[in-house]
């Protein structure tokens, strides 16, 4: 895929996303070879810190950047944070990359004799991997694994997880210490996600009805990204249009404010992100935590 063509099937999956510095054109292309691309690796930072995009982005003293193509918020946003070779595969097992490539049944590694920063798009999660992933997490991993599986052709089990790849040591991505999730239930979430059309296509409902906590008396903490997004439908949509009414964007309701996101709000949130003198990612219509602390601060 081109740098435009996972931004497409971004947007055709309704996955919220943001776009990190100059993402389209960071890699280690210049290092090695990228591409054919047979797969997606799932990875977990082993860091529960809020905002990973840098340290994805430049990586470290010991490994450069960019460490991954997506990382992946604790609200279920995407950032992207590098296009072509990158550092997050490292050495695996030729025998596991057969299976992804035949779409068959990932066997146990017992050897680490493949490059693949070449094979694998990447996807780092934000959390340590001792504890499970955020729902919303684990909600956009689904989605981006289907969006891109869509675009290849491929079935699930080009989705495999770090911990199944060879490199030594490695058990991402985790839900308790030093443990593996099952990735042969993730993958079965993934086909069935992969069966539903995407949220674009659908009528007016989430892919898994998640419901939303109830929001406190005050000052209301952004939810997160997760729940606004094509095919969402809950109360903090309902607050959302109720609060850009007050501050003057009623103009964009014939009907509602309602709990259905629908592209009204988008566009009613464009426009006071454009008022705020935000310009290109910042002012996409979905709103993110300044969004909201603007909103109602
Ligand atoms: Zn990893």
């Amino acid at each position: 895929m081109t740098p435009a063509q996972i931004v497409a099937q971004l947007k055709k999956f309704g996955i919220p996303f943001k776009e990190y510095k100059d993402w389209r054109t960071h890699n280690r292309n210049h290092k090695g070879k990228w591409g054919p691309v047979h797969g997606l690796m799932v990875h977990h930072t082993g860091s529960d810190a809020k905002d990973q995009r840098q340290l994805l982005y430049a990586g470290r003293s010991d490994l450069p950047g960019p460490l991954c193509h997506f990382g992946l918020a604790q609200d279920g946003t995407i950032h992207l944070v590098g296009w072509g070779r990158a550092n997050h595969a490292g050495l695996g097992d030729d025998d596991v990359l057969d299976a992804v490539i035949a779409e068959k049944d990932i066997p146990q590694h017992n050897e680490s004799n493949t490059d693949g920063n070449s094979r694998f798009y990447g996807v780092e999660i934000w959390y340590n991997g001792s504890h499970p992933m955020a729902d919303a997490q684990y909600e956009t991993l689904r989605l981006l694994a289907a969006a891109i599986c869509d675009f290849h052709d491929w079935d699930e089990h080009s989705v495999i997880g770090h911990g199944e790849w060879g490199s030594p040591g490695k058990w991402d991505p985790g839900h308790k210490p030093g443990s593996m999730m099952d990735m042969g239930k993730v993958r079965a979430d993934i086909k069935a996600t992969m069966t539903k059309k995407p949220a674009e296509d659908k009528p007016e409902k989430p892919s898994k009805p998640v419901p939303a906590p109830t929001p406190k008396p005050g000052t209301p903490a952004f939810p997160g990204a997760y729940y606004f997004r094509p095919g969402a439908k809950n109360q903090y949509v309902t607050m959302l249009g109720r609060q850009l009414v007050k501050k003057g964007y009623g103009k964009f309701y014939r009907v509602g404010p309602g709990p259905q996101w629908t592209a009204v709000d988008r566009a009613a949130v464009k426009a006071f992100q454009k008022a705020q003198g935000w310009t290109g990612s910042d002012a996409d219509g979905y709103p993110g935590p300044q969004t909201w602390k603007r909103l109602f601060g």
